[in-house]
């Protein structure tokens, strides 16, 4: 076994993120079968959590799947051969609908936007007025490329705008994945039809599980969408088995369910406080070391940074390899040119972690800063962030 599979790693990664304890502990218990009522209580009660953590009344769906095999369950319960749809992108993930789409034969009008940027209400609204037949829209709620947040309640509201006054009606599907129980969202005031989120991210739980979120304008589209679809057809999980159609991965169940219920049970409202603390410790950091943030909107979930001159696979692997942190570096046209670094669930302690070894590693590649320089103002963001312990 080598090295890195022994020692404990501090994950400062946009998912998978380090596993809640109260994750580790349910992965640890002996197995329930499926078809019995207590694992029918422990789906319901994770169903019931995330429903708060989507802020909706609608009913959740539980995937075992990935959040990717989430985002294609919304495609393909929600659209038909040769139907438009809309897709703002603005990085991998955000692209990732456009590529879904197209491997279904939908048409995917795109509207490409720089990284680092968010699709613009007017831009969305205009696209529509100016191209008719759109369907769907497909937005991401945090772009995980990036780190950038997208703000989707000023992007539903002036796409009712338009359905008020100009007629067809057009759907919300939302991405979520990175932003679930770390930035604010409310899926019901902010009118999104269809939201999608995994495990691996704010829930602090293992991958493996996605979750898909219909209202029921959302609901009575996807009775009559007729793209090919049998192992994610989600009207199978509305129909009886209690949620459950095929075997799940009950044990990532149960660790989501124990996971989310301690989120829940410290306040979603504090949660978010607490991530974006936590964000906001790292980006005081990343900054007075002399790095630009590459969002104009930052999401709590990631914050990503031009690395300039720098090289940020050297930093990362002395991050790694030294310190034992893991921070991620940039996607396709980003690699090379970024860091990203995600402190979802961190506490105070893990913070001070990665600012002294951030502190160590720069001068380690000559671009020493001093970390007493910014001392007061750390500890002060970080007074935020003691639900945790
Ligand atoms: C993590 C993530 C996903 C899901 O990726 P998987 O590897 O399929 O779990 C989807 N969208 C966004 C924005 C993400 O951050």
């Amino acid at each position: 076994m080598d090295k890195e599979h022994r020692t404990f790693l501090n994950l400062f990664t946009p998912g998978p993120v380090n596993i809640s304890a109260q994750a580790r502990d349910a992965l640890g218990a002996p197995l329930v079968h499926h078809r019995t009522e207590s694992f029918e209580e422990i789906l319901t009660g994770l169903i019931k959590n995330l429903k708060n953590a989507f802020q909706t009344a609608d009913d959740v769906s539980v995937l075992t799947a990935s959040g990717t095999g989430g985002m294609e369950a919304a495609v393909t319960n929600l659209l038909s051969p040769g139907d438009k749809v809309l897709v703002p992108v603005t990085g991998k993930f955000s692209a990732r609908w456009a590529e879904i789409c197209a491997a279904y034969d939908v048409e995917v009008c795109r509207i490409d936007i720089e990284p680092g940027e968010s699709p613009a209400p007017e831009q969305v609204r205009d696209t529509l007025r100016r191209t008719p037949g759109i369907s769907t829209v497909f937005l991401t709620h945090c772009e995980t490329s990036t780190g950038s947040l997208t703000d989707v309640k000023a992007v539903t509201e002036a796409m009712n705008d338009l359905e008020r006054s100009e007629g067809p009606e057009v759907l919300t599907c939302v991405d979520c994945t990175s932003s679930l129980c770390v930035d604010e969202l409310r899926k019901d005031q902010w009118h999104i039809d269809c939201a999608i989120g995994a495990s691996q991210k704010g829930l602090l739980a293992p991958p493996g599980l996605a979750f898909v979120c219909m209202n029921d304008r959302a609901l009575g589209r996807m009775a009559s969408a007729v793209l090919p679809r049998y192992y994610l057809d989600l009207r199978k999980y509305y129909e009886g088995h209690s949620g459950a159609p095929f075997t799940p991965a009950i044990s990532l169940v149960c660790a989501a369910k124990a996971s989310l219920d301690r989120i829940i049970s410290l306040g979603l409202d504090k949660v978010w406080m607490a991530c974006r603390s936590s964000a906001e410790a790292v980006t005081l950091v990343m900054k007075s070391a002399g790095l630009r943030p590459v969002a104009t909107t930052q999401s709590n979930a990631v914050r990503a940074f031009w690395t300039d001159a720098l090289d940020p696979e050297e930093v990362s692997g002395i991050l790694r390899n030294k310190h034992g942190i893991v921070v991620a570096g940039g996607q396709q046209d980003l690699e090379g040119k970024i860091l990203r670094v995600s402190a979802i669930g961190k506490k105070r302690s893990d913070i001070l972690d990665f600012a002294k070894a951030f502190e160590a590693t720069m001068a380690e590649v000559g671009r020493p800063f001093a970390l007493g320089d910014i001392t007061n103002e750390l500890e002060t963001i970080l007074e935020e962030i003691s639900i945790w312990e």
